[in-house]
């Protein structure tokens, strides 16, 4: 069995008004990301840690934002192409890990549908997804409420 690992990791500057997007789940909130899709920050850093694992590149050269294609994208899309991706070399995914960092709002009532929702577009069980949410103790961007954080990592396997 082959195995490789990858690590991902995205930010997006918050605005007042936006939608806020993450793990595929809308999360009521008084801000969202500022970005050229729906600014889905955790499937961002989760594609990219998929990408990372197989050495093929990151989220920007695969889905452009210059791209009109990709103008206000669903992120689902963009990780269901990942997949299509990985999938066509044989590989599947082990586990996936992703951390959130965010002043605000609470993100515990959406772990668990952020789970799901991976789960299912990653085609896996929801016991190989992990989401976590911090807050930076009000320390630095993430603390000001000016961005949100992503780390990410996955490991693949091939039998
Ligand atoms: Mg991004």
């Amino acid at each position: 069995m082959d195995i490789r690992i990858g690590n991902g990791y995205d930010v997006h500057a918050l605005a007042p008004g936006l939608p806020l997007w993450l793990g595929g789940v809308q999360v009521e909130s008084p801000v969202g990301c500022i970005a050229h899709s729906d600014g889905d920050v955790a499937i961002h850093a989760l594609c990219d840690a998929l990408l990372g694992a197989l050495a093929l590149g990151d989220i920007g050269k695969h889905f452009p934002d210059t791209s009109d294609e990709f103008a206000g994208i669903d992120s689902k899309i963009l990780l269901e192409r990942v997949m299509e991706l990985i999938g066509s070399e044989g590989w599947t995914v082990g586990n996936a890990d992703i951390t959130i960092a965010m002043q605000r709002p609470k993100l515990a009532p959406y772990i668990l549908p952020m789970r799901e929702c991976l789960a299912k577009v990653m085609g896996i069980g929801v016991d190989r997804v992990s989401v976590k949410a911090t807050t930076t103790e009000k320390l630095g961007f993430v603390g000001r409420g000016e961005g949100c954080e992503v780390y990410a990592a996955v490991l693949l396997r091939r039998d």
